[in-house]
């Protein structure tokens, strides 16, 4: 077993204490000593990463066009034209600026841009929405950006190992309900939280997602992928600043974990991304199906 291998939130904080780490110097250190790179080769890779997610970002914002079928599209660039307005917005710059840079992702993957499935396609409007803007609200440097990423894949690890990352498998809250537990557990890192704040944030955030179905109309990333990943940023934000005001998960992390496992195992296959269930059999899903060539699906209610 490698030095800083871990699987779980119990050995991860055995791990953090030990060394008197934070997650973040841990997941590097982790994946200097299984890639076999040095701790600045897998810095550097983290910074090439993040370099790609702000350059969909960039673009999303900018970008006016609609995906191929319409259903999305200009909706990052209408949010930033929002924090010009702020009075007429109930959120702060902080959010409001972390929903249009999610959107932006989000948009760029339906037309075929460049993203990083970070921890999904689908999911991956999250972090960039949430670490990027409040990166830029308290001036973090690069270091504690990249710490907050590098902390977010430990989440991701573990939920990958404890249950999974994949739609097919879990539904949606594998990819948005994880992309939300990943970003408040960085977030919380990058604010100076404590490992265990860390966690607390993820376990509250990943809570809310539970039991999330995966419905996407025509089985495109499109709807409801795109909105749900912008209003993810706000629960990753909250359970951050739950966490860091002292709020605790009253079920730790490892077993709230486990619960998305179960539900995985008991979720109906019609919403496990095969557009046969929930939104994607609404009156408007079987509309695209239709402009898909595909077939409709009854409603069975
Ligand atoms: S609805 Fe399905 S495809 Fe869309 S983000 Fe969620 S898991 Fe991914």
């Amino acid at each position: 077993m490698n030095q800083f291998e871990f699987h779980t939130t119990e050995e991860m904080l055995a791990l953090c204490h030990k060394h008197k780490l934070s997650i973040g110097e841990i997941a590097k250190r982790y994946e200097a000593e299984r890639s076999g790179k040095s701790a600045s080769a897998v810095r550097n890779k983290m910074k090439q990463t993040r370099d790609v997610m702000y350059d969909a970002v960039k673009k999303g914002i900018r970008s006016t066009q609609k995906s191929k079928m319409g259903m999305v599209g200009g909706d990052a660039h209408k949010m930033h034209l929002a924090l010009k307005k702020m009075p007429d917005m109930m959120g702060n710059k902080v959010t409001v600026r972390a929903m249009s840079y999610a959107m932006a992702v989000g948009e760029q993957n339906a037309s075929m841009g460049r993203i990083v499935a970070f921890p999904t396609a689908g999911g991956a409007g999250v972090i960039p929405g949430v670490l990027f803007s409040c990166a830029e609200h308290f001036k973090a440097g690069k270091r504690k950006l990249l710490n907050g990423m590098f902390c977010s894949s430990a989440v991701g690890l573990i939920i990958a190992e404890g249950a999974t990352l994949s739609a097919a498998k879990g539904g949606c809250q594998a990819e948005v309900g994880a992309g939300v537990a990943m970003a408040a557990a960085g977030l919380t890192e990058m604010r100076g939280g404590t490992p265990e704040q860390c966690f607390h944030a993820s376990a509250m955030a990943l809570k809310s997602y539970l039991g999330l179905a995966c419905d996407p109309l025509g089985g495109l990333v499109e709807v409801p992928c795109i909105k749900r990943n912008s209003l993810g940023c706000m629960v990753g934000i909250g359970a951050s600043d739950m966490a860091i005001a002292g709020v605790k998960s009253f079920i730790p992390f490892d077993e709230v974990v486990l619960a998305m496992r179960n539900i995985a195992k008991i979720m109906s296959p019609k919403i496990r991304e095969t557009a046969l269930g929930g939104l994607a059999v609404t009156k408007t899903g079987n509309m695209i199906k239709q402009k898909l060539g595909m077939k409709i699906t009854p409603m069975d209610l």
